[in-house]
């Protein structure tokens, strides 16, 4: 049995880089000949790009004869920015660009722009793309974004919360979505204890998502773990003054709904540990759609929570 990873042809564009390598490679693997093409797209946020690319190959250890369509798959989207484990490369000049906001990219413009303008192509024949983020190298998330006409497809990734994507201009989702194609933006999993755990949701999501678009046919398709939770009103907190994160809250609290009054998280003193400030959950229902799990040191405004409350 030859499975989708093992199928898949690989494909090369090679964009710009620093003085040393002169190119770097954007590698993209297609597997399918015909019908429906979805593109999964790992990895436009250096930071948060690894753990949805795992998740991504466990898809591909299904048989490639249970390809209905066509599957493009771009396990790593930002490579100078992945290898620094930032959000953006640092490569562009004067300021870094972020990648999911300079759509459809430019071939005269600096690295990020040529990066976004060969990535561009792959996002114009697709029926549907799957943006796949993460909370990264400090946080964990647990939700989608879904975008007007393709609920649907937000639905059958079965994170535990879905949220309304923004506008984003210049984004890799919104440019999909002014073109028409079915899009999705997938914020699951990060740096925590339960990796595997959000590596296979986010595989069986991506299962049913497939199967639906006619990409993938399983004899038996996955049900959600539990029915996602609609959020409005989503909230980014940020530490109001830097020092060393402690949380209360840990990874086994993302993607649920904790009482108002709980305590989440506080901030200390780097030299002295006193307590600067404490985070409580605001809301009746407070909906934890990212955290930071782990003991760390913030910058004052470094990002915390991402809270909302059920529609
Ligand atoms: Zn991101």
């Amino acid at each position: 049995m030859r499975t989708i990873y093992e199928s898949l042809e690989w494909h090369e564009v090679r964009i710009t880089a620093h003085a040393a390598a002169q190119y770097i490679p954007l590698k993209y693997g297609e597997a399918g000949s015909r019908g429906p093409r979805a593109t999964l797209i790992a990895g436009t946020h250096g930071d948060e790009g690894p753990w949805s690319a795992v998740a991504t190959k466990m898809l591909c250890r299904h048989a490639a004869a249970r390809l209905t369509g066509r599957l493009r798959i771009i396990f790593t989207a930002n490579a100078l920015a992945a290898e620094v484990e930032r959000r953006n490369s640092w490569i562009d000049s004067p300021n870094p660009l972020d990648l999911d906001g300079v759509f459809p990219g430019d071939t005269h413009g600096s690295h990020t722009n040529r990066l976004a303008a060969a990535l561009a192509p792959l996002i114009t024949d697709s029926d549907a793309v799957i943006d796949l983020h993460g909370g990264g190298t400090w946080c964990v998330n647990a939700f989608v974004k879904q975008f007007e006409g393709s609920e649907q497809l937000a639905a059958d990734i079965g994170a535990p919360f879905i949220t309304k994507a923004p506008n984003k201009p210049g984004g890799l989702t919104t440019y999909a979505r002014s073109l028409g194609i079915k899009v999705v933006n997938v914020e699951v999993g990060g740096r925590c204890g339960r990796e595997i755990y959000w590596a296979e949701r986010i595989v069986t999501g991506l299962e049913r998502a497939l199967h639906r678009l006619g990409v993938l046919a399983l004899d038996v398709l996955p049900s959600p773990i539990e029915p996602a939770v609609h959020v409005s009103a989503t909230e980014a907190i940020r530490a109001g003054v830097g020092g060393i994160f402690v949380p209360t809250l840990r990874e086994d609290t993302v993607g649920t709904i904790v009482p108002a009054g709980t305590e989440m998280g506080k901030v200390l003193d780097l030299h002295t540990l006193a307590e600067l400030e404490g985070f409580t959950a605001p809301y009746e229902q407070t909906a934890m759609l990212l955290l930071r799990p782990q003991i760390c040191t913030v910058e004052g405004s470094a990002l915390v929570y991402v809270i909302g409350r059920p529609a």
